[in-house]
């Protein structure tokens, strides 16, 4: 899952980062309002976009605006200041789904990012299943015929990619969109190797190869 921050604040910016990243998520950070439009405009495939309202430029609520004005349905956690309720009530209405007031915990961002995911796929069970495969997004534990799986960080990130829709084919270059983000170095067979250790793994037939289209798990 791939995460577009907009925060202009060094620390708070590298501490949210960081817990993203720490949780398996590919994280963007964009400084100003005007360079996250820039990104959202881009295309890349991002999954969630946790927004600061005060920026320099254009501001958060613009930024969001914006977004909802092209018939985005991107979900967007907000960061707001303690006091701004006006802002809350401004950001919520403007088409944000959810917000957090600072300075808030890195637990609680990490359970509204997984939550605003989890109702963005039309899930109400946190735990994501098919056949025989098992993925806890909160404990970062996945499980075959329940047994604990030991995976790395990125292949726990691509089975979760490829587990969130059972059925639909991933090419290599959505997964690779999905899974890495602008500063990540990336091999040329990154996402086949992963693919190929996590079929060690869970056994050859839970990842299919769908020739000339990409990687699915189930029919
Ligand atoms: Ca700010």
């Amino acid at each position: 899952m791939r995460i577009l921050l907009v925060e202009d604040d060094p620390m708070i910016g590298a501490a949210v980062t960081d817990g993203l990243r720490g949780a398996g998520y590919a994280v963007d950070w964009t400084h100003d309002g005007d360079a996250g439009s820039r990104a959202l405009a881009a295309g890349t495939p991002y999954a969630l976009l946790v927004l600061d309202i005060g920026l320099p430029g254009r501001d958060g609520l613009a930024l969001l605006r914006g977004l909802r004005s092209h018939g985005s349905a991107l979900p967007v956690l907000l960061m707001t200041a303690r006091d701004a309720v006006g802002d809350r009530v401004a950001g919520l209405d403007a088409g944000a789904d959810d917000y957090l007031v600072k300075p808030f915990d890195l637990d609680e961002l990490l359970a509204r990012v997984r939550a605003l995911l989890r109702r963005a796929a039309g899930r109400a069970d946190p735990v994501l299943a098919h056949g025989r495969l098992r993925l806890d997004p909160a404990r970062r534990q996945a499980w075959c015929d329940e047994a604990p799986l030991a995976l790395s960080a990125r292949e726990f990130a691509l089975l979760h990619a490829l587990l969130e829709r059972p059925g639909a084919v991933l090419s290599r270059g959505q997964l690779e969109e999905r899974l890495y983000g602008w500063n990540d170095r990336l091999g040329s067979n990154v996402v086949e190797v992963h693919v190929h250790h996590l079929r060690r793994k869970l056994g050859e037939g839970a990842i299919r190869t769908v020739r000339g289209a990409g990687y699915a798990i189930g029919e």
